[in-house]
């Protein structure tokens, strides 16, 4: 399935000289939803280690995470800005573009050694997937796999994640 024909570039969103990758039409085709929520499930079984839990990132890794995680018959545990989640939590504190933001998890979501495997609908800069990995790693998780609907090559975020196998499905220079 031609995925780049369902997403919608935006440029100067939201600001001048992004070109933002808009997956709110990729979602609304049903062919295309489908298709990216099998295609994820797929790419994770063919892998050496399947994840007894699927992170998502909020927020548009809400969108995909739960999904792919009742495809794998795993769990789904949201990473969340900070002071959104109710009980005791663990966070990180991120360097953005402008200043710093926080991510959070519940304390009681994982335990060490866990297998998890991260997901999210872009990785741009690779930051906020970083953030998350150190996250999970302080937990003592084992990540076993990250996953994208969309790469943002030109910006070599996957080289500031941890050495394991990536799944995405759509590439941009
Ligand atoms: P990153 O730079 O990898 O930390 O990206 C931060 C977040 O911003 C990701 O969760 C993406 O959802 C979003 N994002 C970054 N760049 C784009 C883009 N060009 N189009 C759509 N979403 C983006």
């Amino acid at each position: 399935m031609d995925l780049k024909a369902l997403i919608r570039d935006i440029p100067d969103f939201p600001q001048p000289g992004i070109i933002f990758r808009d997956i709110t039409t990729l979602l609304r085709n049903p062919e295309g939803l489908k298709y990216v929520i099998d295609r994820l499930a797929t790419e994770t079984q063919k892998l050496d280690t399947i994840p007894d839990y699927i992170i998502g990132i909020e927020s548009r890794g809400f969108i995909f995470a739960p999904s792919l995680a009742y495809s794998l018959s795993a769990g789904f545990v949201p990473v969340r800005k900070k002071g959104k989640l109710p009980a005791q939590v663990h966070s990180i504190e991120y360097d953005l573009e402008y200043g710093t933001d926080i991510l959070e998890i519940h304390q009681d979501a994982l335990t060490t050694g866990a297998k998890v495997m991260i997901i999210d609908d872009v990785i741009a800069t690779g930051g906020t997937a970083k953030a998350t990995a150190d996250l999970l790693t302080k937990i003592g998780c084992d990540i076993v796999a990250c996953g994208f609907i969309v790469e943002l090559e030109g910006l070599q975020g996957r080289n500031k994640l941890p050495d394991v196998p990536m799944v995405t499905l759509v590439k941009y220079g």
